[in-house]
């Protein structure tokens, strides 16, 4: 048959917590035309501790390029018009390999993952001052970011430590241990970065944009495993092999800020949040870095070419969002597949009373407490699993709100509305009380792959490749569905304020 003619198509790597996906979008109107998706495991091998196989997700990667592939020559769509690779991915997740082997020195530790908790303690007798981590970084000190996990693995596994001795270790947020396995792994592989990823490691300067010499020597992590740190924007090499070899990969963003470039969220002010594993509510700050007040964290937002301005942005962080859906499911079983959480919470349409604080991983904005630990209350004989479905529910929507009151207070100018996106957002109840409990409009695109659409903008719109133009009046088409406010403030607020007696209950269950 004859192949059918389109515009240059753009390639996404999205590899998330739960899941990768490989998508192609048309890059002319921005049409998602083929894509593919696997789950990924997730090891917990002791209480807190969260590991995946960093090989899994290599693997994972490979075959959804090729099925995407498969489906594309089943459309009559030529692969060959692929001209560009973006890779967006989970943030903070901690590999180290060995760059002689090719192998992983130790699992991924997950971004969720506690057992830095007593690193954490220890570093934090010895801050060099109040500012020291802060000001440099824009995050607290905390389990979260990729410092205090490298810190344990050259604490904790002799494979580590015996690479690093040895000059054969490199280390790498998701992205880099991708980017240098696609282009080649031991035979030239590239061991690069991106800014936005970098700036979730804790050994970043935000400002300089440059490792800090003083944040590793705090950390006392040798800068020579650190990955060169990049635009999010330009060409890094080329794949090496399978179905897309020889295409650039061009764009390189932390999930995060892969959405909000995604959601055209390119001007100061505006803001989007994504409901996936976890929650993350980011909004862009222009130019400057702007300090939270109130527990939200300062953060690279993006550089879209190496000789383009960097963009910052405030961002609050929830720890557990689908994540609570995907407990329900596998730790509970009263649900055999998460979107079944609909159903069961329909039934009821209310928590009857019952709050549900999710604090597996303890608490992350605005509150950053470790002791926290996870709490069904407000119980009573009537209560069933519907109940605790939908309670599960709102509390997603009531850590958004607790996310957005910051941010509001941090920013001055309220939002007027919340741009949503992840996979959460195909739960229309989900959606609905997150406009009721913030009293505000909830808009979500029709095509809700932001992440990925927003490193195939990058990697399209990369010097050298430049088929995705990123000027904002071709991104005006942008079809979107509406979930307004239902309930009146005043009940919002009532259930809100019971919520944060919930989260107080949540706290020093650890010590
Ligand atoms: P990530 O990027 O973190 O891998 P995704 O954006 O792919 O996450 O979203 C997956 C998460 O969304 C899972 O934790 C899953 O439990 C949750 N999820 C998926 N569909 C639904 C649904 N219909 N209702 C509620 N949660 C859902």
């Amino acid at each position: 048959a004859k192949k059918a003619v389109l515009g240059p198509l753009v390639g996404a790597v999205d590899q998330g917590t739960s899941s990768t996906r490989f998508l192609v979008f048309n890059s002319k109107t921005a049409e998602l035309l083929s894509h593919h998706q696997v789950e990924i495991k997730q090891e917990f091998p002791r209480e807190g501790w969260v590991e995946q196989d960093p090989k899994e997700i290599l693997m994972s990667v490979y075959e959804c390029i090729e099925k995407t592939c498969e489906k594309l020559e089943q459309l009559n769509i030529d692969i060959s018009n692929i001209k560009a690779i973006g890779v967006s991915n989970q943030r903070e997740t901690t590999v180290v390999w060995d760059k002689i082997t090719g192998e992983p020195l130790y699992n991924a530790v997950v971004w969720l993952d506690l057992r830095t908790q007593s690193t954490v303690d220890n570093l934090s007798k010895r801050i060099p001052g109040n500012n020291f981590l802060k000001s440099k970084t824009g995050l607290p000190l905390s389990t979260y970011f990729s410092a205090v996990k490298v810190r344990w693995l050259l604490d904790n596994v002799k494979e580590v430590q015996r690479a690093v001795e040895e000059d054969r270790a490199l280390f790498g947020t998701i992205d880099s241990w991708l980017i240098w396995c696609l282009t080649g792994g031991t035979n030239g592989g590239v061991h690069c970065t991106d800014v936005t990823n970098a700036s979730r490691t804790m050994l970043f300067n935000i400002h300089s944009l440059e490792w800090d010499k003083e944040l590793c020597e705090f950390f006392e992590i040798p800068m020579k495993i650190l990955p060169n740190v990049r635009s999010s924007s330009e060409i890094y090499g080329l794949m090496k092999a399978g179905a897309l070899e020889g295409v650039p990969i061009s764009g390189c963003l932390g999930d995060q800020s892969a959405a909000l470039v995604g959601q055209m969220c390119f001007r100061d002010g505006q803001a989007k949040n994504t409901y996936g594993t976890g929650c993350f509510l980011l909004c862009n700050t222009g130019r400057k870095c702007v300090f939270s007040e109130h527990g939200l964290l300062t953060t690279v937002a993006y550089k879209l070419g190496r000789d383009k301005p960097v963009y910052y942005a405030l961002e609050g962080s929830v720890a557990i969002a689908g994540a609570v859906i995907r407990w329900l499911r596998d730790n509970l079983g009263i649900i055999n597949s998460s979107d079944e959480i609909e159903k069961l919470a329909k039934e009821v349409g209310t928590s009857y009373g019952c709050y549900f604080v999710p604090a597996f991983s303890g608490l992350y904005a605005p509150y950053w407490e470790p002791s926290a630990r996870g709490i069904i209350c407000g119980l009573t004989q009537f209560t069933n699993k519907c109940h605790i479905a939908f309670a599960a529910l709102e509390a997603v929507c009531f850590q958004t709100r607790e996310i957005l009151d910051a941010m509001n207070r941090d920013c001055g100018i309220p939002l007027s509305h919340l741009q949503v996106d992840g996979g959460m957002t195909n739960n229309k109840i989900l959606m609905q009380l997150q406009a009721d409990i913030l009293y505000i409009p909830v808009v979500k695109p029709s095509m809700p792959e932001t992440t990925a659409l927003g490193a195939a903008m990058a990697a399209g719109a990369a010097e050298g490749v430049g088929v995705w133009s990123l000027e904002p009046e071709d991104l005006s088409a942008v079809t979107v569905e509406r979930f307004e406010p239902q309930i009146n403030a005043e009940e919002s607020e009532i259930r809100f304020s019971t919520w944060k007696k919930a989260v107080m209950k949540s706290m020093g269950w650890v010590t």
